[in-house]
């Protein structure tokens, strides 16, 4: 097939389809619309970060997201969840980039952005943050709605999921965004915080993130090769992936977990998971 073929102009509802049923058969758990006049509607995100200063033609960004399974990110950190975190960033960009070359053959032109958007820590210590935010483009695209702990929550698998974001010149039918906040502003992501870097605020749902402290954390598992820590999007009790595998009242357990282990690190309740810890990462 040629890569670039005569455009074929569809219906922007028939194009909307053929791009949900194409990402959805090619991986995606999560596909959504978002406007790039959302970026302009609130303010939040700074001008050189919104798709028309970064791509011009830029009329709607297509977020897809892929779920992480809960049993393996509930050994956070390990080297299991790293190997899951690495596979499903792979996926998204192979599949951004396969979603680019599909909307060029429909005569669409379209550019996309990897999900992390930094090489090192130390950029990130630089730079902290990305060229572009996904979690705010999947907020526009009616994904869900972002937590107390900076996380986008969605219903389907509260924040265990990750994004990736392809920028078209189409105009699609947008997305209605949530009317009601996903965060039950439980505290469970700020209170098991290894780091203390969430602060819940009385006065916003939005809690107070300390960006220095999270990389600190971040910092000392890539030593370990056990990265990401992630611990925020394990506990939330948020999404229907907790009715999957069946864990109801699971988060007393996340809960008592540090305090557990400080006391017996071979404590019952959290024996398969330091089973996984222990393997295959360095020492601390
Ligand atoms: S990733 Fe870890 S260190 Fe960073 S905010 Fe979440 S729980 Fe805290
Ligand atoms: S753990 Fe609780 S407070 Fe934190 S984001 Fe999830 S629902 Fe909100």
């Amino acid at each position: 097939m040629a890569a670039i073929s005569c455009p074929m102009f569809m219906e922007n509802t028939e194009l909307s389809n053929n791009i949900k049923k194409y990402c959805g058969e090619a991986g995606a758990d999560l596909v959504g619309f978002a406007p790039v006049e959302r970026w302009d509607m609130d303010g939040v995100v700074p001008v050189d970060f919104r798709p028309q200063r970064l791509w011009e033609p830029a009329r709607t960004v297509i977020v897809m997201g892929m779920g992480m399974p809960l049993p393996i990110v509930e050994t956070t950190p390990s080297v299991l969840h790293m190997e899951l975190y690495n596979t499903v960033n792979r996926r998204l960009d192979t599949l951004a980039y396969d979603t680019v070359r599909h909307l060029n053959r429909l005569g669409q032109a379209a550019t996309f952005f990897s999900r992390d958007g930094y090489n090192s820590l130390k950029a990130l210590r630089r730079w902290p943050g990305a060229a572009f935010g996904h979690v705010m483009a999947a907020k526009y695209a009616g994904l869900g709605t972002i937590g107390l702990s900076h996380c986008l929550l969605t219903p389907e698998y509260g924040p265990r999921v990750r994004f990736v974001s392809v920028f078209t010149e189409a105009v699609l039918p947008m997305a209605s965004l949530p009317e009601k906040e996903l965060c039950i502003k439980c505290g469970a992501c700020a209170r098991c915080c290894p780091k203390d870097a969430l602060r819940v605020r009385e006065d916003r749902l939005i809690g107070d993130y300390d960006k220095t402290a999270c990389l600190e954390m971040a910092e000392e598992l890539t030593k370990r090769r056990s990265y990401p820590c992630g611990i925020c999007t394990k506990v939330c009790p948020v999404g229907a992936d907790r009715k999957l595998y069946r864990q109801k009242g699971i988060v007393k357990k996340y809960l008592r977990e540090r305090e557990a282990l400080a006391a017996d690190p071979d404590h019952p309740d959290y024996r398969s998971w330091q089973h996984v810890r222990r393997y295959g990462a360095k020492e601390p």
